[in-house]
């Protein structure tokens, strides 16, 4: 195959991408990786090499998780010098947490990695998932003036759409425009000519690329909700294994004032526990002092989740506790603009 394009390392992980329906049970599952790229003979005209791996059994994204995130971008670092850019073929489930993962390990990124799926199997005639693939194959080829990459990030490209991997949201199970991304724009538009919104686009880094790839999990949620009882979330807000925990706030940011609900916080953060507020709305962010139900909050010591998606605040949590982060530093640096998954 010519290579004049370019080389470029897919490693598939699973997905809707490469399912077919089990006749017995009618539910999809996942099938072999050869037989998906059959599917897509046009492969061969991009003028480029392409090298695939895939993890040893193909999963559904929802079983995806640190473990997986970790051999991703082993994956990706140990290979990072001989390919000009990395697919990655993932369900559409958990696409946003992968890529916001990998974008917090794959430090001093200057080539692209690109996260894609589809809503239906690449087997279906109207499955979306041939465009998908070959869309996403020709950003990872593309370059900018200089001949370096044109988007050396981790994104995600769906239904003519490409993201920045650490902003983008998964929000219909049924439409093809599956992704959006609420507080940052699209990195690039497919059309009958892909347009780049290169002011948007990361700039290569300069530095060395490297891989953090520890990560710690012992993060827990707390969703609220107009009626939640002490009996529910003391429990929460009182687990001894927890290093940080995310409150899933109103608004701009917003809690309750009930008494009970402050004290479990600061005692939560008395035993050194970070607490960090992300909205639950998915556009905006968070703003503590706003309204007197965030301006408790903050005088406590909780940490503002500013504009992140919950998908960017979860890995970045973990992936900070991974590097051994706590206490003020793990306050500082999370408050920090990383890889473009907060505006500063
Ligand atoms: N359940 C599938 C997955 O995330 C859905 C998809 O691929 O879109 O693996």
């Amino acid at each position: 195959m010519s290579s004049s394009r370019g080389s470029i390392l897919m490693l598939y992980t699973g997905g809707t991408i490469g399912m077919i329906r089990d006749e017995d049970s009618g539910s999809l599952q996942p099938f072999e990786f050869s037989n998906l790229l059959k599917q897509i003979p046009e492969l061969d005209q991009l003028n480029c090499h392409i090298d695939t791996d895939s993890l040893d059994s193909p999963i559904d994204s929802s079983n995806i998780g640190p473990p997986e995130w970790q051999r991703l971008a082993r994956r990706i670092a140990s290979s990072y010098h001989q390919y000009d850019g990395f697919v990655v073929l993932h369900g559409s489930d958990t696409m946003a947490y992968t890529a916001s993962a990998l974008s917090f390990m794959l430090q001093n990124l200057s080539k692209p990695v690109v996260l894609t799926g589809s809503q239906l199997p690449i087997g279906i005639p109207r499955s979306d998932a041939r465009e998908n693939l070959l869309t996403t194959l020709e950003i990872v080829l593309e370059c900018n003036d200089e001949g370096g990459a044109r988007v050396p990030e981790v994104g995600v490209y769906f239904e003519y759409d490409l993201f920045r991997g650490n902003r983008v949201h998964k929000n219909s199970t049924q439409d093809f425009e599956a992704f959006h991304s609420f507080n940052y724009p699209k990195l690039a538009e497919a059309g009958v000519h892909i347009q780049y919104n290169d002011l948007h686009i990361a700039r290569a880094s300069t530095g060395t690329f490297r891989l953090e790839p520890e990560l710690d999990a012992r993060l827990g949620v707390l969703s609220l909700f107009p009626g939640i009882t002490p009996e529910f979330a003391l429990p929460v807000l009182e687990n001894p294994h927890l290093q940080a925990l995310i409150i899933r706030t109103f608004g701009s940011g917003n809690g309750l004032t009930a008494p009970w609900f402050l004290r479990g916080i600061e005692n939560c953060l008395a035993r050194g526990t970070a607490v960090i507020n992300v909205s639950q709305c998915s556009g905006g962010g968070v703003f503590q002092g706003q309204y007197e139900s965030s301006r408790q909050l903050k005088q406590l010591g909780v940490i503002s989740g500013h504009d992140m998606t919950f998908e960017a605040a979860s890995t970045k949590a973990m992936h900070l506790l991974g590097q051994g982060a706590h206490g003020e530093a793990f306050a500082e640096s999370y408050q920090q603009n990383l890889a473009g998954e907060l505006t500063p």
